[in-house]
């Protein structure tokens, strides 16, 4: 499988759990959740978009190295099977 990036949108670190009252932390909490991500070298679990097609989000894992992609899920599959590492 490859991605051609014309037809797919990467769209960010998959599985980010929205924290479960935003009204009762920090700004900088919040602002954690909001825009730090992990952004690794090898393998790492991404969400993407066929932006070009049916416009689905989907879910792989992806060596950001080489490319190599391990595995794809829909988005309720990834959050069946995905065990997402905290940081
Ligand atoms: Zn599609």
């Amino acid at each position: 499988m490859h991605l051609e990036e014309e037809d797919f949108s990467y769209s960010g670190e998959a599985l980010i759990a929205r924290p479960n009252n935003p009204s009762s932390i920090s700004d900088d909490e919040w602002g954690d959740y909001l825009f730090m991500r992990k952004n690794p070298k090898g393998r790492h679990v991404e969400q993407w978009q066929h932006s070009s097609g049916c416009r689905k989000f989907f879910v792989i894992e992806r060596n950001t190295i080489d490319n190599t992609i391990y595995s794809s899920y829909t988005m309720i599959q990834a959050s069946k099977e995905i065990k997402h590492e905290t940081n």
